[in-house]
């Protein structure tokens, strides 16, 4: 571990544009379960599909149920070691931020300003006919209150759904593209907590690799992209991450 802890400072330092891309498996320390470990998320629910969502009443009602069941996986959780180690190395100018997968806001409530959210926000909620964004909490309470789907107050019948990214549902493209760029940028890729198998999203380290960038990855399981990584490291994110940090110079040049 020491020598890895090391590789990694010491590339972390070599390098000038350095990213990040995390999973659900860098929040499981934060208690926020992730989807595909045992017990995670899929081995409990199955997931309402953007199509149905969009044609069906009763879809819809089963979605708010689902997410208003799974918001207290994380209304009330805290960033842990690693998005805090993350988010120091983007302030100390180690890192030039974070491509996430995750919806859980963790990333920004550390402290990280440079965060691209592939798969949107759980912490706001949108209408996808006329694009008016609330607050996701407020329509979770409302709905404990009334078991009836939120309807958007704008243009009063509009479907109103968590500003997630849904099974079916397109990436935005905005997101999609400064990640491309970043990747093709990036001279260094830390993967964190992901079992890299969700596209496109996943196609973004393989991409950073292929145009020039070290790959490293951290993550419990291994992964499709284990193969073509400089470093893989089968450990928890928190003591890893960690471990690294401890080897860096500190931020105020001591
Ligand atoms: P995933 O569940 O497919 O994979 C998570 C990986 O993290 C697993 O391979 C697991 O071995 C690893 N892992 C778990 N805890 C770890 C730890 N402490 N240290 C090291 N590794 C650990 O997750 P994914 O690849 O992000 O893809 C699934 C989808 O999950 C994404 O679309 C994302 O939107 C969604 N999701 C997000 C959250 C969240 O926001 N916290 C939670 C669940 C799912
Ligand atoms: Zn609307």
């Amino acid at each position: 571990m020491t020598s890895d802890a090391r590789r990694i400072a010491d590339w972390l330092s070599e390098s000038r544009q350095a990213v990040a891309f995390t999973g659900a498996g860098i929040s499981t320390e934060s208690g926020i379960p992730d989807f595909r470990s045992p017990g995670g998320i899929w081995s409990r629910v199955q997931p309402v599909l953007f199509d149905d969502f969009m044609r069906s009443a009763d879809a819809r009602l089963d979605y708010w149920r689902q997410k208003v069941a799974s918001h207290d996986d994380f209304a009330d959780a805290q960033p842990n070691a690693g998005h805090l180690t993350l988010a120091h190395w983007e302030s100390a100018g180690w890192l030039r931020g974070v491509i996430t997968q995750n919806i859980d806001g963790l990333h920004q409530l550390a402290g990280s300003r440079r965060v691209l959210e592939l798969h949107g926000t759980a912490r706001r909620a949108s209408c996808l006919d006329c694009g008016a964004s609330y607050d996701a909490d407020a329509l979770v309470k409302q709905f404990r209150q009334t078991e009836t789907v939120p309807e958007c107050r704008s243009c009063s019948d509009g479907r109103v759904k968590h500003a997630t990214i849904s099974f079916g549902q397109p990436l935005p493209v905005d997101v999609l593209e400064e990640s491309s760029r970043w990747c093709e940028e990036a001279d260094l890729m830390l993967v964190c907590g992901s079992s890299l198998v969700v596209h496109p999203a996943a196609g973004l380290p393989q991409a950073a690799k292929l145009n020039g960038a070290k790959l490293i990855i951290i993550n419990r399981e291994p992964t499709p992209l284990d193969g073509i990584a400089d470093l893989v490291i089968h450990d928890g994110i928190g003591q890893t991450l960690t471990a690294v940090a401890e080897l860096l110079p500190a931020a105020d040049g001591s």
